[in-house]
């Protein structure tokens, strides 16, 4: 187990979040809907740092927190290795995605660590495979330990547009596109397995040369999901001031995730299970809540 020290206060750099530590009670969210792929949901945190304009958490109940909206704070749960740890006999040959409802390598995760220690009790978890999902280049950091997982783990980096001037309005808080181009290049050089979300679906420059890149970057697959609104969802709004609507069409996202078929024409298979494992094969992984893969 990892002996970091966790930050007493909140860091300088993050001055204009509002972060909250707390004492999980729970860390894993069963989820039963095998067309998921994954047993369990692990999340570090609750609340993104990241704060992504049209992330359907928002809209969650408690989204809104205090002084902060959402984006504006985040709560570290502190205990989430020792709690993890603490629930290890539920994870036998189990699949864990992380991380749902936040993103595992948002800027917090540069001090507090929580990510990588619940990563570390997983490796020793040996018939358990997990998900990587982030936006983040700064899973970098946590490269050699990605890599002593072999084929349990995989990376999924969230790319949902080609074009960095729509990413700075949509994600503004979230690392550059190139920046993540150059991580999954960076995962899939170290043997890690990476897969491209371009999920939720923004608008897109050039579709042809945006599933080639994503093809080059060494990604093992790539899936498209389009995006879901309520009608009264401010987001909406935003799409309609930068005439970038056509996200909302069913044929816009077809047209997408054809071109990323042509690239990607091989499915990608799971990863074979541990020997000791006694449970059947699981299920293909599949991207929980708004989207749909191709690859
Ligand atoms: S990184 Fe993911 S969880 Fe975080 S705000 Fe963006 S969409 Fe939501």
């Amino acid at each position: 187990m990892s002996i970091l020290p966790l930050p007493s206060d909140p860091p300088p750099l993050f001055k204009d979040l509002l972060v909250e530590p707390e004492e999980a009670r729970s860390i894993l969210r069963p989820q039963k809907d095998e067309r998921y792929g994954f047993g369990f949901a692990l999340s570090p945190y609750r609340g993104c740092g990241h704060g992504c304009r049209y992330c359907y958490v928002r809209e969650y109940p408690n989204a809104l927190h205090g002084p902060g909206d959402w984006g504006g704070w985040v709560a570290p749960k502190l205990n989430a290795p020792e709690l993890l740890w603490s629930q290890r006999h539920r994870l036998h040959a189990q699949r864990v995605f992380m991380a749902s409802a936040t993103d595992p390598y948002q800027p917090l995760e540069r001090q507090y660590r929580l990510s990588r220690r619940c990563l570390e009790v997983l490796l020793l978890c040996p018939t358990t495979e997990v998900i990587v999902h982030t936006r983040s280049p700064l899973v970098l950091q946590d490269l050699d330990l990605l890599r002593a997982f072999g084929d349990r783990l995989s990376v999924g980096l969230s790319i949902p547009t080609d074009d960095d001037t729509v990413r700075q309005t949509v994600e503004p808080r979230a690392p550059a596109i190139p920046s993540r181009w150059a991580a999954a290049e960076r995962l899939a050089t170290a043997g890690i397995q990476v897969s491209i979300g371009v999920a939720p679906l923004m608008a897109v420059h050039d579709v042809q040369a945006f599933a080639r890149r994503a093809r080059s970057s060494g990604a093992s697959s790539a899936w498209v999901g389009g995006l879901r609104l309520l009608k009264q969802d401010p987001f909406c709004k935003v799409l309609a001031d930068h005439g970038w609507l056509k996200v909302l069409d069913p044929d816009y996202v077809k047209g997408i995730r054809q071109a990323f078929r042509e690239v990607f024409p091989v499915r990608r298979r799971t990863p074979e299970r541990p020997e000791n494992a006694v449970a059947p094969p699981p299920p293909p992984i599949h991207q929980p809540g708004l989207f749909d893969r191709v690859g």
